[in-house]
C-alpha cells in the first residue's frame, strides 16, 4: 500500500478513459520520477486549461474563445452545420481539412442501455439554430454503429418540418466506425461522398 495521498492520486487517474488501475500506477509512478520534466508542466497545463478552457455557446465545442475560433471564422460556411457526437469528432474532421462550415456538438447519442434520451443531448439547440438558418445543409456525421444510426433517424424525423437538407456521411465510413479512430484520407472521402436522406 502506498501513501492515501498517492493511493488517492491513482485512483483518479484510474478514471480517465482508457486507463485502468495498472496503467494508473504506472503513470504517476512515471511522473514522480520525473517531477521536474513532466509533473510540473502537466500540472501547469492542467492548470491553464481548467481555467482558460469553456465549452462554446454555439456549438459546443472547447476554446479559450466564445464563440469559439469555428464560429468566429468569417471564412467558413455559415450554412452547412455538422452534427458530431461529441468534441473529439469534431476535431477528428478538423483534422482531415475537408470540412469548411459549422459544427454542433450532440454531447452523446441516444443510448437506451445508457440512459440517454434526446432530453439529454443538444437537439432543441440545434432545431432552434436550424429555425432560423433558411435552407441549411446539416450534415450528420454521426458514429456507423447501431446507437449512431438510431440518433441519426431521431434527427431526420426531428428536422423534417424545417426548411433544411439533411444529409450523411458515406458508408466510406465503416460499420461499427468511430469517427476518432479514421484516417483523414476515409475521413475526407466519406465527407465528399456524403448523400442527402
Ligand atoms: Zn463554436
Amino acid at each position: 500500500m502506498a501513501a492515501p495521498e498517492l493511493e488517492h492520486l491513482i485512483a483518479l487517474f484510474s478514471k480517465l478513459p482508457t486507463m485502468g488501475p495498472r496503467s494508473a500506477r504506472r503513470a504517476v509512478l512515471f511522473l514522480l520520477n520525473q517531477k521536474e520534466k513532466q509533473f510540473f508542466p502537466l500540472l501547469q497545463s492542467m492548470q491553464i486549461v481548467m481555467e482558460k478552457v469553456n465549452t462554446c455557446s454555439v456549438c459546443g465545442n472547447l476554446d479559450t474563445v466564445i464563440p469559439c475560433s469555428i464560429c468566429s471564422d468569417i471564412h467558413r460556411l455559415p450554412h452547412q452545420i455538422c452534427v458530431v457526437r461529441d468534441v473529439a469528432d469534431l476535431w477528428a474532421i478538423e483534422r482531415s481539412k475537408v470540412y469548411k462550415g459549422q459544427y454542433h456538438v450532440l454531447g452523446g447519442i441516444l443510448s437506451a442501455l445508457d440512459g440517454i434520451g434526446p432530453e439529454e443531448l443538444n437537439i432543441q439547440s440545434l432545431l432552434d439554430k436550424v429555425a432560423v438558418n433558411q435552407g441549411c445543409e446539416i450534415i450528420l456525421a454521426l458514429p456507423a454503429t447501431v446507437e449512431g444510426q438510431t440518433t441519426a433517424h431521431y434527427l431526420y424525423d426531428q428536422l423534417e418540418a424545417y426548411p433544411c437538407t439533411v444529409s450523411a456521411l458515406s458508408r466510406g465510413v465503416p460499420v461499427g466506425g468511430e469517427l476518432d479512430y479514421l484516417d483523414d484520407g476515409t475521413l475526407q472521402m466519406a465527407f465528399k461522398a456524403r448523400r442527402t436522406v
